[in-house]
């Protein structure tokens, strides 16, 4: 996979356009376009990196953006909690290979593990605006 073969190189570079919440030196964080919960967001490296295991300092890099994403969707949203978790190959349902990790705000109404993956109904424009404070 080269950098412009990747569809998250390709956001970072602006090339693809995307929901943009937050982004610091290392990083950029994005509204997942089929969103688990209402403002399941992506933090990703600004650098190619397959998966979170394949380079060991990647975690660590994204580290800062995954606290402040998830306190910033708490504050926002009223979201009460956050699931965050990386996919790193093939079988554990990794789909897009450039390493990313998913901060997935969770709500009182609809709690717990076995409720993570929605269902939900989310209009992205809507939710990036109550975030970000952008008008739509
Ligand atoms: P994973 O299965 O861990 O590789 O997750 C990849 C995630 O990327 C999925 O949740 C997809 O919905 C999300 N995704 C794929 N294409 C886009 C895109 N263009 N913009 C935002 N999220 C995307």
């Amino acid at each position: 996979m080269t950098e412009s073969d990747c569809l998250f190189c390709r956001i970072v570079s602006g090339e693809i356009p995307s929901k943009q919440i937050h982004s610091d030196d290392a990083s950029v964080t994005f509204l997942d376009i089929s969103p688990w919960q209402e403002g399941h967001a992506l933090v990703i490296p600004r650098r190619h990196v397959a998966d979170a295991l394949a380079d060991e300092s990647v975690l660590a890099e994204l580290a800062p953006a995954v606290v402040a994403v998830g306190n910033l969707l708490k504050e926002r949203l009223g979201a009460s909690a956050c699931n965050i978790l990386t996919n790193a190959g093939a079988d554990s349902g990794q789909e897009v290979f450039h390493a990313h990790v998913h901060v997935i705000p969770r709500y009182a109404d609809n709690p717990g593990i076995a409720n993570l993956r929605g269902p939900v109904e989310s209009d992205l424009d809507e939710v990036h605006a109550r975030i970000t404070g952008k008008g739509r």
